[in-house]
């Protein structure tokens, strides 16, 4: 790790404790100031006499014992900053998130409205162009916001694509209702703007018109009705595919947005565990043979479970056949929650280190309609910092009915088109500070990211040079590694059991944190058998218990830090593996 890159985090032995020290002063020393420095003439509102009142020094004192309290609560909060921690999506903060945080948090903006936020919602607006650049956006024409997380950016997506199917729908009835133009019902619901423009003002339809036969500023059941006896069709709403690799939220979303779970489409996996493009493909064809259009076809760059990056360049060369062939638009979202700042690895000079596929894939998530990415996992801020990108404002359009060619509306307020209401600056601020100082390309935070990548491959050629039943996930896109242990010809039932024994070990012990997923055979079928193909063992269980190591502490990529680690970590697991079977015997 070079030294400069040292510099960004606290480190795990709070190695930049002098300096941080001096740089949290200077942000009280700011806040102190910019109350002192205003309204001049203003009062004092507490007196010298107050602050040395008895039951003024009383308060303190209760406030200072709360403190004390709440801070000897937090010694038994998890060591997630130290490179022993691997369990989840989080690690190590960056240390201009946490100054950018702190300083924007004691001035509470509130980017709902610029009425509330004066610096904080500029500030937002730049680093959205930031992560739009970073992930390969136009950053003339980017558009998003901040969000509460992963979860909601992905919300927010939907909405949006509810909206321009809605409008497409809308239009398609208005014509088949008053002008007796049949438009083939699956066509139109993915007409796209252009030709919806010019159908407008061809038969010059009136925004109030359309309104009239909206699903969602109307009632949907009676649009319903109306598609049914327009079309002649049992109208069932659209679908949404979703690669199996999805996170929960997905399933969420199409229940939240009125669609019902069974509008859920799951395409299957590939031996890898990534969207099978193949099926991608049929379930595209049968949507439109069962006239169900698609509200958008995601897919996922870093899963949660495995952090692999779906081929996003292939999805994209896909929905361009159905569009060129098909005149299909198609919304692609790509689900970068975790993968998104993995884009900075390829912005600069140099060579990544990821497979040329991902590099593929990442680079072609500037292909997509929307994108969502987490600040608050790999960007090394703190929580809750997630983030909707969309490619231009036609696509970030929602909420009002107005169609986006008819009124856009630059630098308006945000609150009419956020899923939350009021909204933090801190994790925008925090986000902006690191890109802006440590930087969101290859010399930045790619080369920290780039590192764990490093760390991840050669822990696992030890722990494979050295234990014979270690039996990682292949493959290991980027830098979170599953595995489990195995003996030659067992049963996937026994090292299922295996695993959870160990877990449980690990789990009890204070020396590491791991995690552990679960791939179920409906799902991952082709990636277990993948994963097993090494040894002879019966396939008797419906699932592969896996152990998760995530390796996103930036101090992996230190070598003394890492090669003793690793030692240990080798040490540790021949023991509880030992144990484990030791238990085992009768
Ligand atoms: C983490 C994650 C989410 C959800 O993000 P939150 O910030 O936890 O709401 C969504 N999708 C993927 C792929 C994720 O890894």
């Amino acid at each position: 790790m070079k030294p400069k890159h040292k510099a960004y985090f606290p480190g795990p032995r709070a190695e930049n404790e002098d300096w941080l020290r001096a740089e949290f002063q200077s942000i009280l020393e700011h806040w102190f100031r910019w109350r002192q420095d205003l309204f001049t003439g203003d009062d004092s509102a507490i007196s010298e006499e107050e602050r040395n009142a008895r039951d003024y020094l009383k308060a303190r004192s209760r406030l200072s014992k709360g403190l004390d309290e709440l801070n000897l609560l937090l010694k038994d909060e998890l060591p997630k900053y130290s490179p022993r921690y691997m369990g989840h999506m989080v690690s190590e903060l960056a240390l201009p998130a946490i100054l950018g945080h702190m300083a924007t948090l004691l001035h509470n903006p509130n980017n709902t409205t610029r009425e509330v936020s004066r610096v904080g919602s500029y500030i937002e607006d730049e680093l959205i162009i930031m992560l739009g650049t970073m992930v390969g956006f136009d950053p003339e024409k980017v558009v998003g916001h901040v969000t509460g997380g992963g979860t909601v950016a992905n919300f927010e997506a939907i909405w949006r694509a509810r909206f321009r199917l809605d409008h497409w729908l809308a239009l398609a009835l208005l014509l088949a209702e008053t002008r007796d133009v049949k438009l083939p019902l699956f066509e139109a619901a993915h007409m796209g703007w252009e030709k919806f423009s010019a159908l407008v003002t061809e038969h010059g339809i009136d925004e109030e018109d359309l309104r009239e036969c909206s699903g969602v500023a109307g009632n949907p059941f009676e649009f319903s009705e109306r598609i049914n006896a327009a079309y002649g069709i049992a109208w069932r709403g659209p679908v949404i595919l979703v690669p199996q690799n999805k996170h929960f939220s997905w399933q969420k979303g199409v229940s939240i947005f009125g669609f019902g779970e069974e509008a859920f489409r799951p395409v299957t996996l590939d031996r890898g565990g990534k969207v099978d493009i193949a099926d991608l493909k049929r379930q595209i064809i049968r949507s439109q043979s069962e006239q169900r259009p698609i509200l958008m076809v995601v897919s996922v760059a870093g899963t949660t479970e495995t952090a692999e990056i779906d081929p996003i360049h292939e999805v994209r060369d896909l929905l361009l056949e159905f569009r060129s062939e098909r005149n299909l638009d198609i919304w692609h979202h790509v689900d970068a929650a975790y993968g998104g700042f993995m884009c900075s690895m390829l912005r600069g000079k140099g060579k990544s280190v990821l497979d040329p596929a991902s590099e593929a894939a990442l680079d072609a998530i500037a292909s997509a309609h929307s994108v969502t990415i987490d600040p608050h996992k790999l960007g090394y801020v703190p929580y809750a910092c997630g983030a909707i990108l969309m490619k231009d404002e036609e696509a970030y359009t929602v909420s009002t009915f107005k169609a986006p060619y008819l009124d856009r509306e630059h630098g308006a307020d945000k609150w009419s088109a956020t899923l939350e209401g009021s909204r933090p600056a801190t994790g925008a601020a925090a986000t902006w500070l690191t890109g802006k100082t440590l930087g969101c390309d290859a010399d930045g935070l790619g080369a920290v990211i780039t590192e764990t990548i490093v760390a991840v491959r050669h822990f696992k050629s030890v722990l494979a040079g050295a234990l014979p039943s270690f039996r990682p996930l292949e493959p290991t896109d980027t830098n979170v590694l599953c595995f489990a242990m195995a003996e030659d010809g067992e049963a996937l039932s026994e090292t299922n059991r295996k695993t959870l024994a160990l877990f449980d070990i690990i789990h009890d012990c204070a020396e590491f944190s791991v995690s552990r997923t679960v791939f179920s055979a409906t799902t991952h079928a082709a990636m277990i058998e993948h994963h097993l193909s090494g040894y002879d063992g019966r396939l008797d269980d419906d699932q592969l218990v896996l152990l998760r190591c995530v390796f996103m502490n930036p101090f992996w990529g230190e070598q003394r830090v890492a090669t003793s680690l690793t030692d240990e970590f080798l040490r540790c697991l021949k023991g509880w593996y030992r144990d484990v079977k030791e238990a085992e015997e009768p």
